[in-house]
């Protein structure tokens, strides 16, 4: 077994596998509204080839937890089934989805049937009017559906993640908060980060972490939490003396790049070192001319070796990267 180790000694064993850039939802934060240039089919990895690079990762690169992500992994034809061979793979390896959880009021059992740990659901308000502004959609109906059938299934502890956009749902934390505790979810809020297809990012129009916690201090006594929080993105607080916790992702104001212990491969088959690298490593390329095991690991350490030290979003030079999050895989 080797590490994925970079220059800087960090480790990464978190691996984020995109499985499609697709979506039936279009938030603003992150699409435009007419979608996205699709990726062609011919160069979306195959379920096998998922599977074998996943096995790759886990087998001899240390990573001990799986994400699949988008696009929408939900719409993905094969995720149950992907899910299954995957922990067929490997008995211990922690397995979640990120999704908006549209149709996960179906999937939900299968999935925990077929060995997946948990959920993370994107909800950014539990207000009708302002879910369709976000998300140009109707449907928070199936996302509250999601959420309820994903607790259901055992796929807990059911994480919620939301962005705040000024002048439309920044005003909506504490009820959001609310919303979570009573039915056990636990709630954290992501600064908007310069991802976006249409570039439409602004330093100065994002929500910061310290307005998030002005704004749900208004509500709640929020007391930061004891335990030591390693490399997890969130930072965590304890709501009026606990046990429920809320999390704040402060990537932007508060990066947390030192301690970062993730890696990306994306639906078409890149190995990505980081959210904003500007290069990729194609493993699609060399796994369909006959690599071997081996030789695809190689390739995935050289990868990590040239992960940058930051994302450098502050730094006067920052270029954001040429795919937008939902390529990208989030
Ligand atoms: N479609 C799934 C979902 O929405 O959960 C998975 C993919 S989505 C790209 C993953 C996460 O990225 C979501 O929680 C979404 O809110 C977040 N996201 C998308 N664009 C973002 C941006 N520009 N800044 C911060 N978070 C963003
Ligand atoms: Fe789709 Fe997720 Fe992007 Fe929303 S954040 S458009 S649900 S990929």
């Amino acid at each position: 077994m080797q590490p994925l180790m970079d220059q800087y000694g960090r480790v990464a064993t978190d691996l984020r596998v995109s499985l499609t850039d697709r979506c039936n939802l279009r938030c603003t934060y992150c699409m435009p509204a007419e979608g996205l240039d699709w990726l062609p089919t011919d160069q979306q990895l195959s379920d096998d080839e998922v599977v074998r690079l996943i096995g790759v990762a886990v087998g001899r690169l240390g990573v001990q937890e799986i994400r699949f992500t988008g696009g929408e992994p939900l719409v993905r034809r094969g995720l149950v089934d992907i899910v299954r061979r995957v922990r067929d793979l490997d008995a211990d390896v922690e397995m979640s989805i990120t999704t908006n959880a549209l149709g996960l009021a179906k999937t939900a059992a299968s999935l925990a049937e077929a060995g997946l740990n948990r959920v993370n659901v994107s909800l950014d308000t539990v207000r009708r009017e302002t879910f369709h502004e976000v998300t140009r959609r109707d449907r928070l109906d199936d996302v509250v559906e999601g959420l309820a059938a994903a607790e259901a299934a055992g796929l807990g502890p059911v994480k919620v993640n939301a962005v705040l956009l000024r002048g439309v749902n920044d005003d909506h934390a504490p009820e959001l908060l609310a919303w979570c505790i009573e039915r056990g979810y636990q709630l954290r809020f992501i600064e908007q980060m310069p991802l976006d297809a249409q570039h439409g990012w602004s330093r100065d129009e994002m929500v910061t972490a310290d307005e998030i916690l002005a704004s749900l201090s208004t509500a709640f006594a929020l007391t930061p939490a004891s335990e030591p929080r390693g490399s997890a993105p969130a930072e965590l607080f304890t709501v009026d003396g606990g046990p429920a916790t809320v999390g704040v992702i402060a990537s932007v104001t508060r990066p947390f790049c030192g301690d970062c212990d993730r890696v990306r491969l994306t639906a078409d088959g890149q190995v990505r070192n980081c959210l904003f690298a500007r290069t990729e490593s194609d493993l699609r390329v060399a796994l369909r001319a006959g690599a071997s095991d081996d030789e695809l690991a190689e390739r995935w350490l050289t990868a990590m070796r040239g992960k940058a030290a930051g994302h450098g979003i502050d730094d006067p030079t920052f270029l954001q990267p040429d795919r937008p999050m939902s390529a990208i895989g989030g």
